[in-house]
């Protein structure tokens, strides 16, 4: 089994996951240009895969939809994505090929998302990221901490593979709620490397997120000490501290 990252639109990835024969599971093209070069190299599609209705997910769909008129497009149930041939929800697993995955839901960037949990690998769109999570758009903080705690819960070797690189302004936020964390601060160091040398920072191991990630952390001492100080009160249930601390993202210096 193979996973490629595709660079797409701006700072989006479109993940590959190849098995036998060059037959692909695409998951989110927020494109269709790297998915159609991709093929003429020999990839050949055998499905997609959507974690949620946002245009740089799924934005390519149609035109590749156009070259392969019936590969199947798994995704959440959501009329706003209109170009699905099968909608899957949190709880059921799915078949293609020989692939089986595991379908999560993780309300909070959108209420609909969700995320393919399988063969090793994580593919959550912008649920969580690498050192950091999505924006919580449409959810609740309850709902966003629920998903990220279902996630928290996979196996920890898991490759997450998400939907942008933002690991480096990531790990700037990062390091300001937790100054002090070793882990953290090798992962910041590596990422910077990284991208220096124009590589994908991710994916990333669900280890390395549960040790780095501040959204991951809202029971570390020094992760709810630093999300009261800065809301200027006691917070208590850890909802809450995972609300100030989004809260503090949002306003955090980019
Ligand atoms: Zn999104
Ligand atoms: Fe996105």
């Amino acid at each position: 089994m193979q996973l490629q990252p595709l660079r797409a639109l701006s700072d989006n990835y479109i993940w590959l996951l190849a098995g036998e024969a060059g037959r692909a599971l695409v998951v989110d093209p927020g494109e269709a240009g790297p998915v159609l070069r991709a093929a003429a190299e020999g990839m050949q599609p055998a499905g997609i895969l959507l974690t949620h209705h946002h245009d740089d997910h799924i934005g390519g769909v149609p035109a590749l939809l156009a070259r392969w008129p019936d590969l199947p497009v798994l995704a959440p149930v959501d009329d706003r994505i209109s170009t699905a041939t099968r909608r899957v929800a949190g709880g059921e697993s799915i078949a293609i090929d020989d692939w089986r995955f595991d379908v999560v839901a993780v309300p909070g960037h959108t209420v609909s998302h969700i995320a393919f949990h399988g063969h090793g690998h994580l593919f959550c769109g912008d649920a969580l990221f690498s050192l950091g999570c999505g924006r919580m758009f449409e959810g609740t903080p309850r709902d966003m901490l629920g998903s990220l705690d279902r996630l928290a819960a996979l196996p920890d070797d898991l490759l997450v593979c998400c939907g942008h690189e933002y690991t480096v302004s990531n790990a700037a936020f990062a390091r300001a709620v937790d100054p002090d964390n070793t882990a953290l601060q090798r992962r910041s160091e590596e990422a910077t490397t990284m991208r220096d040398a124009g590589l994908p920072t991710v994916p990333t191991t669900l280890a390395a997120e549960l040790a780095c990630n501040p959204f991951l952390r809202v029971d570390a001492p020094a992760v709810a000490a630093a999300a009261a100080r800065w809301a200027g009160t006691a917070l208590g249930a850890r909802v809450a501290v995972f609300a100030a601390l989004r809260r503090w993202k949002d306003t955090f210096p980019a």
